[in-house]
């Protein structure tokens, strides 16, 4: 979802990420030498292990620092069941509409609104024979010189039909009319001023054949997303695990999504990865039954320590906050992201509730993250497909249940149904849900934090770009390219230098801090050129921290500086001498 649309200098500071993420080995086109496929790209060294370090940082933060999250790491491609229970199949589409003229396909919710005067013609046709009969409508723009316009319109009538068209300058286009002007219209395609026919949906999952016949029964999907393989593993991880609801199940992987229009570099893709949380909940009823009420969110909420008594708003609650942390903790603050709360009318009919983070990228305030409170509609139909059992056992919930008499439960029952959250529920479906949970039993809800790794690599760099104008000792300015990646996600974390490359003693010092430091972070040795060129291609690289071995390092003119080393930081430039035994405590408690 956006919020706002990119200003002019943030275009272009869009094209100085793209070209400085090129140029740096971040990011390249997928295939570039065959010309590149549209929604795929690689990650160049520099892009590798600043993914890596994201990846690493998110798993920590949602597995291995939390008592209550455990991992998965599922296969790519399910079986096709998974994805006509989670309504993939059926559902999972865009509303798409084509160029009558060229077939250029385009996202109905991604057509830009334009302005000009409507302009049709009967045909075309060229001196080689070949006719179009075909009406043909463009959009000529405000502000575009009709003849410029007719040849604009030759070349997509050349896009389409190829060599048989002949040369585009020789085309004669038949039957001129201006219909209409138009303000504002959605009409035309955003590229091509072409016509759009009526929407239709296309969806976006791609697929492939499994086996060597390759017949309809054996198609397969790339899966859309992470998180339809959690909750196909739900039961297994359970009977293997000591975890007890609530907890969640996280996991990281590729996803893939024919989008109609990727577009934005990386932002959307048609292979990305994502980081998936599914924290599974007691229903509400379950937390009522066990401790007499249900903690609900207000504006003073404590959210900082998960209570017993939090029913699901609470824990959604507590992950938008959780997440928002995390974010801040890599060095995207508040003044960086936004929120959107989906209001009713946008939900899906079973979730209680979504939130997107967004980012402030350059070319807009768009979406890094989704929450949504799902109910437990995944798990249901992932039973009702599979015919195995998904419900849980709560002991806790049983022992709680024992003790009530045939009134209460009944008073229950009519309380549970008064509140009910889909108001098409009948009154037999509550007793047989609460029936079933003064047994123990229920199917968890869930809480769903769905982050792209992508997206936040791209979010990353966009926040840590900065040109500025320096002046160095001599008065002479230079604008300095700088990536501020916060050190516990750069790709490199400290670069080694040593003075001069043609002095053994200064080299063979350097090669030992690298071989101090090497086990622990990831380091760069840099000997060539002079040490200001050094500092500048580690900024761009948004390397954090700079050591320089000199000859005070050696000790030979002053003993006092033996073994101390230049240390530079990236961001305020400062120098200042460390000692060798220094060095290490002093890096690992920044990048930890
Ligand atoms: P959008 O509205 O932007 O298409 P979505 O709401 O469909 O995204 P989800 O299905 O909620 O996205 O996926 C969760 C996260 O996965 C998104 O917040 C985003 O970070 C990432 N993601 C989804 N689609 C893409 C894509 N095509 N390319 C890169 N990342 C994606």
């Amino acid at each position: 979802m956006s919020k706002t649309a990119a200003s002019e200098s943030q275009f272009e500071r869009m094209e100085k990420i793209v070209s400085l993420a090129k140029r740096r080995g971040f990011i390249f086109q997928s295939s570039e030498i065959y010309g590149g496929i549209g929604g795929f790209w690689d990650y160049g060294p520099l892009g590798a292990e600043l993914k890596r370090n994201l990846r690493e940082t998110w798993w920590r933060a949602m597995t291995r620092d939390r008592d209550d999250v455990v991992g998965l790491d599922a296969t790519i491609i399910l079986h096709p069941a998974v994805w006509k229970a989670s309504g993939h199949v059926d559902t999972f589409a865009d509303m798409m509409r084509e160029c009558t003229i060229t077939n250029k396909r385009v996202r109905a919710d991604h057509v830009d609104q334009q302005s000009g005067s409507v302009i049709r013609y009967t045909g075309a046709k060229a001196p080689n024979g070949w006719s179009n009969d075909r009406q043909i409508t463009v959009l000529m723009k405000q502000g575009e010189h009709i003849e410029s316009f007719r040849k604009r319109v030759r070349l997509l009538l050349t896009q389409n039909a190829g060599v048989a068209a002949g040369k585009p300058e020789e085309i004669e286009l038949v039957g001129e009319e201006r219909i209409k002007v138009v303000e504002c219209s959605v009409d035309f395609h955003p590229e091509t001023g072409g016509l759009l026919n009526e929407a239709r949906p296309f969806n976006l999952m791609l697929k492939t054949y499994i086996g060597p016949t390759a017949t309809e029964e054996d198609i397969a999907y790339l899966r859309p997303e992470t998180a339809q393989a959690i909750f196909a593993q739900f039961k297994n991880v359970c009977d293997s695990s000591r975890v007890k609801v609530p907890f969640g199940i996280g996991q990281i992987g590729k996803a893939f999504r024919n989008e109609v229009t990727p577009k934005n570099f990386t932002f959307r893709s048609r292979e990305f990865e994502q980081m998936e949380l599914e924290f599974f909940i007691k229903p509400d009823e379950a937390v009522q039954l066990i401790h007499g009420s249900v903690a609900v969110w207000s504006e003073a909420a404590d959210l900082s320590t998960p209570q017993p008594n939090w029913g699901w708003e609470m824990w959604h609650r507590y992950w938008v906050t959780e997440r928002t942390a995390y974010y801040a903790r890599i060095g995207l603050g508040s003044e960086v992201l936004d929120y959107i709360w989906q209001t009713k009318a946008d939900l899906a009919h079973y979730a209680r509730a979504c939130v997107d983070i967004l980012f402030k990228f350059p070319f807009g305030t768009e979406e890094l993250e989704g929450i949504a409170a799902r109910g437990s509609f995944d798990l249901t139909q992932h039973q009702t497909h599979s015919g195995k059992q998904l419900e849980y056992f709560d002991e806790e919930l049983k022992t709680a249940c024992d003790k009530l008499t045939n009134e209460e439960k009944s008073s229950f029952i009519a309380a549970a149904f008064e509140k009910r959250f889909n108001p098409a529920t009948t009154l037999e479906e509550t007793a047989l849900f609460c029936e079933k949970l003064f047994k123990g039993l229920y199917i968890p809800h869930v809480i769903e934090p769905s982050a792209g790794l992508d997206r936040l690599a791209l979010a990353i760099l966009s926040a840590a770009f900065e040109e500025e104008l320096v002046t160095d000792d001599k008065g002479k300015s230079e604008t300095r390219t700088v990536l501020h990646f916060h050190p516990r996600i750069a790709p490199i974390k400290v670069g080694i230098f040593p003075l001069l490359k043609n002095k053994p003693e200064l080299v063979s010092k350097a090669r030992e801090i690298v071989a101090l430091l090497r086990p622990h972070m990831a380091v760069f040795y840099d000997e060539t050129g002079a040490i200001g060129r050094r500092y500048r291609r580690q900024d761009e690289a948004g390397t954090p921290f700079g050591v320089t071995i000199d000859f005070e390092t050696l000790g030979e003119e002053k003993p006092e500086f033996k073994d101390t080393v230049t240390l530079r930081e990236r961001d305020s430039m400062q120098q200042r001498r460390i000692g060798v035994t220094e060095l290490l405590p002093f890096l690992l408690g920044k990048i930890l």
